[in-house]
């Protein structure tokens, strides 16, 4: 078996809650969330966004009610969406009752942002009478003041008492069907959070670093928190916050899981050499163009470009498919193995029509239509590129003779 088939796969365990259709913890996929930036009451707007959002791979989709427009935008919004519609809330509670009538299909609520003991419960409960879920999001930036007192300042403990506060004033009126998320714009306040919060509530977790910024940045600190958590059996549903299109955040995401094994490979995978001195062709050029070329076509395959026909095919011998740069010509191969030569200026457009045929026909099948010449013609093109570059460019056998005659002497 695969490591990466298991290497992942020990999660806790958390109980079960359903955001529409959509299942969040107890052994259910990771889902992928992320916000619109639009108006909510820009129905048509909004819409296409969120479109693009699940297209992008986002399971879950979160937008602003901070008005009465956007909350008859929600009502609009609803029945069209691909995904279920999570209303977020932050000052006020007609909003959150608002977005109950609009149909939605989650809440959010921010305890640092609506603090009426009585408010808090009344959210519950119509939610509870609605079966809708409410996910708990602390932020770290904008904790309840009372307990950044108590605690000193927002510390992981801070987060996780303002979850459990929200969490017993939900119980009061027998309400428990929560996510929780205790977000921090540091990465280590957050990873701390989380742990103490998986450590202490059976519900499912939202993980996230917020305010992350703008790639790469904002992608490298979301990454190093919400894949850490990961990495340790924490986390039920994720979102990158970066400052960028928010498609760029469902990208990642999905990215991130099917990265680690944790979701199912729905589009490519390319994986390309960094690319060195031995390169015979521009890699990222290629790189780039065979991803543009290749990415959002719904190809669940690893596809490998390299610089060179000396090392490429066989360092990625595991992709299903890949191209290697020889002499002016693009070494096409499958499994490590070469099944057709093309120029190089058609390396992209070989790749491509391979790929669509490798999905519809099958590996064993298109291993089978190689081209009978192609391994020759790439074994005289590796040999006659060893021949110029040399393969001792070290001049090893001299320097080992050196070696030896010193330690034996
Ligand atoms: S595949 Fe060839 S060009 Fe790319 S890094 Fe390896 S040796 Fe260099």
């Amino acid at each position: 078996m695969d490591v990466a088939d298991t290497v992942l796969t020990t999660r806790r365990s958390t109980r079960q809650i359903h955001v529409g259709p959509v299942a969040v913890g107890g052994g259910a996929p990771i889902t992928v969330q992320s916000m619109t930036t639009t108006k909510t009451a820009d129905v048509e707007g909004t819409l296409t966004q969120i479109y693009d959002l699940a297209a992008a791979g986002a399971d879950l989709v979160r937008c602003t009610c901070n008005e009465g427009p956007a909350a008859e935008g929600l009502a609009q919004i609803v029945p069209r969406s691909p995904v279920p519609i999570i209303a977020d809330i932050h000052f006020h509670v007609e909003m959150a009752l608002a977005a109950l009538d609009a149909g939605v299909q989650g809440l959010r609520l921010n305890p640092g942002n609506l603090r009426k003991e009585h408010e808090i419960k009344l959210v519950a409960q119509e939610a509870k009478d609605r079966s809708v879920p409410i996910r708990i999001g602390v932020n770290a930036g904008s904790l309840h003041p009372d307990i950044y007192e108590r605690f000193g300042g927002a510390t992981p403990e801070a987060l996780v008492e303002s979850a459990r506060l929200e969490l017993a004033y939900f119980a009061d009126v027998g309400f428990d069907d929560v996510k929780i998320s205790v977000k921090a714009s540091s990465v280590p306040l957050m990873i701390a959070a989380y742990r103490l919060a998986s450590a202490t509530f059976e519900h499912p977790l939202h993980l996230g670093v917020t305010e992350a910024g703008p790639p790469p940045a904002g992608l490298l600190k979301g990454t190093a928190g919400i894949a850490t958590l990961l990495a340790e059996g924490i986390g039920d549903t994720i979102r990158y916050s970066l400052t960028a299109d928010p498609v760029e955040e469902a990208r990642a995401g999905r990215q991130l899981l099917e990265a680690l094994g944790l979701r199912e490979r729905k589009d490519l995978d390319l994986i390309a050499c960094p690319s060195c001195g031995r390169a015979e062709v521009d890699v990222i050029a290629v790189a780039t163009a065979a991803q543009a070329a290749l990415e959002g076509r719904g190809l669940p395959i690893q596809v490998a470009v390299m610089g060179c026909v000396v090392n490429g095919p066989g360092e990625a011998r595991h992709a299903d498919l890949g191209i290697a740069a020889g002499k002016k010509k693009g070494h096409l191969f499958i499994k490590g193995k070469i099944v057709r030569v093309v120029p190089e200026d058609q390396m992209v457009a070989a790749l491509v029509e391979e790929a669509e045929r490798l999905v519809a026909d099958g590996i064993e099948a298109r291993l089978a239509a190689a081209d009978e010449s192609a391994e020759a013609e790439a074994a005289a093109d590796r040999a006659e590129l060893l021949d110029e570059k040399g393969l001792d460019a070290n001049h090893s056998s001299t320097r080992i003779a050196k070696i030896r005659s010193r330690l034996e002497g």
